[in-house]
């Protein structure tokens, strides 16, 4: 096959993506752009079947595996094993800005799945504007798994580390609570577990610094970026909640970003798009990247519409200045 007709084909096999609206996130390279097959209803017992694109540009048809685990091992990880990272994997989240309205589904997504009280937000959306003349957006912030965390390094007792696979996560049943990482992120991506005690499971067997489930007392939390979701072939809660589809998560080895509805090439988007790093200069290097609020979807009013009078307030202050 010469590279016009391998690339031919990938182009088809997106294209197919787009239209089909793949629901899930598969993560390696068999399997990120894997669409799953309908079951065929017959009498007989038919093995259901998903497609996957081989690394010379084939899309191939297989018997989809017994369980629904992309990645070996499937169950969130605990423990010393939960430090290392899914091997070959570089996780990456981009944003676009253009898409978010504020519904802000995204928070509600992440507080179901991380069991978190109403005030806990890992994922916060702020209104944004970056000059007198131009018009606010929609910005939603989480942490961003810099390569060169600052939070890590303050860390006293090792709680909070970084992965291989670009995660950046924090051990509750290490955690001491003496928020010096708090104080060290520059993006104030951090929160506490201020809540009454009686709120939160302690010491419980069944915790997972993947899961950050249950949650603890007095420790830090943050985004995870849901690894435990990426070993089933999920998205992170935030961008499975989306109704914008403007989070995409994917892995920058294999070049692919998915928002459930279209995966696209990592590269070729922030190239395109003009993709950049909040606060880049810091030297942070972050691996959450966001798509500039050019041609919004939506007027940022729209988001300011479900929002309790004094919030209102205070986020078009906050713009004012
Ligand atoms: Fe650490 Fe903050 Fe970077 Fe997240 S955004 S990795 S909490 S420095």
């Amino acid at each position: 096959m010469n590279t016009h007709d391998k690339n031919d084909n990938r182009r088809k096999f997106l294209k197919n993506v787009f239209t089909a609206g793949a629901g899930a996130l598969a993560v390696g390279t068999s399997t990120l752009l894997a669409q799953v097959n309908e079951p065929q209803k017959t009498t007989k017992p038919v093995k259901e079947k998903i497609k996957v694109l081989t690394t010379d540009g084939t899309v191939i048809e297989v018997d989809k595996p017994d369980n629904n685990c992309k990645i070996n091992p499937c169950t969130p990880q605990k423990g010393i094993e939960a430090r290392k990272g899914i091997p070959g994997r570089s996780f990456v989240m981009v944003i676009d800005l253009a898409r978010c309205k504020n519904a802000r589904k995204c928070i509600e997504g992440c507080q179901k799945g991380h069991d978190l009280l109403p005030d806990q937000e890992l994922m916060k959306v702020y209104l944004m504007k970056d000059n007198p003349e131009s018009e606010p957006y929609w910005f939603p912030k989480n942490c961003f798994h810099c390569d060169n965390p600052p939070c890590v390094k303050v860390c006293p007792v090792g709680a909070t580390f970084k992965r291989t696979d670009n995660v950046v996560l924090v051990d509750a049943d290490r955690c001491i609570g003496c928020k010096f990482c708090v104080s060290a992120c520059p993006y104030s991506a951090r929160i506490f577990n201020w809540a009454d005690k009686e709120s939160y499971a302690s010491n419980s067997p069944d915790y997972s610094p993947e899961t950050q489930t249950p949650s603890q007392h007095s420790v830090v939390s943050k985004c995870d970026f849901c690894p435990d979701r990426a070993r089933e072939g999920k998205l992170p809660y935030c961008a499975s909640s989306c109704p914008m589809g403007a989070i995409y998560f994917g892995d920058k080895n294999e070049d692919a970003v998915t928002n459930g509805e279209e995966t696209l090439r990592f590269k070729q988007l922030i190239k395109e798009r003009v993709g950049y790093r909040y606060l880049e200069e810091l030297g942070t290097d972050p691996n959450v990247y966001y798509l500039p609020a050019t041609n919004r979807m939506f007027p940022y009013e729209r988001g300011l519409s479900d929002l309790s009078e004094e919030k209102k307030d205070i986020l078009l202050k906050s713009i004012s200045k």
